[in-house]
This record gives C-alpha cells, structure tokens and sequence, in this order.
C-alpha cells in the first residue's frame, strides 16, 4: 500500500478511512485512555486539508454483531470532534440507510463518522462472501479508501481487509509510523535486544515468542503466562493462573531458546495474594515456591532488579503485557517498576517500544509521556502479529 502522501488535491472525492477507535471506557461511558483517537487525528487532518469529505469506519469493544447502545461511538464522535476542531456527524448505522444518506449529504471538509462496524455481524465473519457484501456497501459511499486503524492491521476483516479490494487504497500516517518503528525491531535490531512479556496468556503469545526466538538475544516473561512457564520446569504455583494444555509447548519453546542460545528469563520471585482482590493479604515468595492457598499476582522486587539491569543493557527492547494485575494498585508496581527502566533505556539510547494493548495503558495510567519511550504502539495482537514478519492482511501483505 502507498501512503496518503502520494495523493494530491482530493476536492470532491470522498474518503472512506479505517480508524482504530477502540478507546477504553468506564463503567459511565468516558474514555479513559485517547491515545488512539489521538494518533487517528494526522490522518483525517491531512485528507480534511486536501478538501475531502472523509467517512470514517471503527469499531468499539466486542458488541458481538449486534446493535448495542453501549457500544456506541457517540463518546468516540465527541472527543475526536474535540481533537479535529471541527464538528464530527455520527450516522446512526454502520453503513446501512442513515450513513448512506448522511454520506451523500456530506460536504468537502466534513467528517462522517459511521457507527460501531461490529454491530454487523458480516464485519468480523469467517465468511468472505458475507464480509463482502458488507465491503461493498462501505465502498458504495466513497472513491478511495485510507487504512489507518493499525491496532486492526492483522485481522481480515470487511472494514480493513476486504474494502481495499473494492476501492484504490493507500496507508496513513499512523499505520506507516507503526510500520517503520516495529521494523527497526524486526530487521536487523540493535543489540543486545530484549524482548519482555507479560500478560495473561500463554496461548496468544507463545507462537510469537517461538518466532522471537529467531531475532531476540533475551526473552524476558512475566505477568500471568510466566506461571505456565515455572510450573513446566517443576515449579510450585500454588493457585496460580496456568494453562495446564500448554505445559509441552512452553517446555518446548525453553528447549529451543536454549538450543539457539537465546537467554530466556523467568521470575526469581513473586507477590503473591490469598485472593484475586485489590485488597487481599500478600506475601513475597520464591517463584518457585508459591504456598498452595496462594496466587501469584505480581513480580517481586528481586526479579525486578533482574529485568531492569537487562533492559538498561540493551540497545533495542520491545514490551507487551503487564508484568502483574496491574488494575489493582497493589500489584502494579513490577509493571511500572519496569516502564521506569525502559524510559531510562531510552534515555541512554536505547530504541524502545511499548507494544500497545495494557502496556500502553499502563504506561498512560502511570503518568510516562509518549517521549519517554522511542514508540508507543496503538496495537498489542497487530505488533506481535507484526514482529513474527510474516505480514499484516490488512496492509496487503499475506
Ligand atoms: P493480555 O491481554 O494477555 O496482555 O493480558 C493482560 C492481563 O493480564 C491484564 O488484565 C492483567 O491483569 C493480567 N495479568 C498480568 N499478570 C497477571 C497475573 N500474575 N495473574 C493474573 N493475571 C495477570
């Protein structure tokens, strides 16, 4: 795909673009995080300043094919109207009537955003003939299509994948940012690299982590999928998250780590809890030693120590997942014990990426700015799906 920057004078064409618009709310419906409608804003400025009349498409949460009012953009339509300094018309479907019709009436230099593209259920279907007809009612209303919705970039779905068969499409700002920062991790990194992740899943993460393994000098696990990891090598996990059918796998995965002499780094110790509560009593244990009634909720401040002094001793670090619950205060301290470390990182040069999804949440949540770290990335499945190198549907690739 090309970039917007190829196109010229765009008055009287319609754009259709893909955003990625999937803000976190709270339980009254405010965004609690708008980095991602933040990081859409480029984009739509640069179409709007070539006189276009620009539609956007996103998605928000998983409203599971059906209209659901708590889904809305309509928080969304507001804090981006905000943002753009121009008025924003949300269309009361997803490319059905009322966005056709608003989409005729739309004029150069507004903006129409369409409702949330997964109250369709063809958005998301495995279908290719049922995702088509929803493309084609997305490219009946415009002349070229923009895909900037990078945190979609890995999905084939109508809204991303399929509508760029339909119209002549190109990339934006954010999706070719992500793109050059990611590949600096991918081709030919600076070394030492080190790769650390976190978050709750061993199976999201381990094929990643196998591919890894290829480019990475040291693979750093933490957060809830270190435990698979511990128990595989024999350790006590008390009532700690596992998944027991991935045990072979993550067994494996040490296996070749070791045969290709990648370091691969595991918790020395633990805070644990007596329950998965913001308020639960704690201990600090050898993560290895987990008392049966216990559960592991964070990383202790040894392992800490451990991760910081090889973040300090890297020249490239990307990070994905949280190294502990960190929505509760108590055990979010690994987390920003370890956000702390990559800012020092990049201070002394280090080219460093917090790969999307709750990393970028947290880092937002702690108070880091977006300078403290070389890229913050809007996308946590796209930039692991990025760093496997083997392409992103939605950017024509594979
Ligand atoms: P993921 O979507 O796989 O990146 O997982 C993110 C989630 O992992 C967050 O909601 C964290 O609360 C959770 N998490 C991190 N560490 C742990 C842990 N030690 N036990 C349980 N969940 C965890």
């Amino acid at each position: 795909m090309e970039s917007i920057e190829k196109l010229g004078d765009l008055t009287g064409k319609t754009v259709l673009v893909r955003c990625d618009l999937n803000v976190p709310l709270n339980e009254k419906g405010e965004i609690t995080d708008d980095r991602r409608i933040r990081e859409a804003v480029p984009t739509l400025k640069d179409l709007l300043s070539r006189g276009a009349k620009v539609i956007v498409t996103a998605h928000l949460g998983r409203p599971g094919g059906k209209e659901d009012p708590a889904y809305s953009l309509a928080p969304v339509a507001q804090r981006l109207s905000e943002l753009l300094g121009d008025p924003v018309i949300l269309a009361k479907d997803a490319a059905g009537e009322d966005s056709k019709k608003l989409a005729k009436e739309l004029k150069p230099g507004e903006v129409l955003l369409l409702e949330n593209i997964r109250f369709r259920p063809e958005e998301t279907s495995k279908d290719e003939e049922e995702r088509m007809k929803l493309a084609e009612d997305l490219a009946s209303m415009a002349d070229l299509f923009v895909f900037d919705g990078f945190g979609v970039a890995h999905r084939k779905h109508a809204s991303s994948y399929d509508v760029s068969k339909l119209l002549p499409s190109y990339m934006g700002f954010l999706v070719a940012k992500e793109e050059k920062a990611l590949s600096r991790a991918l081709e030919d990194p600076a070394r030492p690299y080190t790769v650390v992740m976190g978050g709750a899943k061993v199976s999201d993460k381990l094929k990643v982590i196998v591919h890894l393994l290829d480019v990475a000098d040291r693979i750093l696990v933490a957060g809830g999928m270190a435990y698979t990891f511990i128990k595989a090598n024999g350790g006590q996990i008390g009532q700690s998250l596992v998944e027991p059918d991935m045990l072979d796998e993550a067994r494996e995965c040490m296996r070749i780590a070791k045969e290709k002499g990648v370091e691969f780094v595991l918790p020395k110790d633990l805070v644990v809890a007596d329950a998965f509560s913001a308020d639960a009593s704690t201990e600090i244990v050898d993560a290895y030693e987990v008392p049966e009634n216990m559960m592991g909720m964070d990383v202790g401040p040894k392992t800490c120590e451990e991760f910081a002094a090889k973040i300090a001793d890297s020249k490239t670090v990307f990070w994905n997942g949280p190294l502990g619950v960190f929505e509760f205060p108590k055990f979010a301290e690994g987390t920003r014990f370890i956000a702390q470390a990559m800012k020092k990182a990049t201070q002394n040069g280090a080219f460093t990426i917090i790969g999307g999804g709750d990393s970028a949440a947290a880092v937002d949540a702690f108070g880091f700015k977006d300078g403290d770290f070389s890229h913050i990335s809007t996308g946590g499945g796209a930039s692991l799906e990025f760093l496997k190198g083997e392409g992103l549907p939605a950017l024509g690739e594979k």
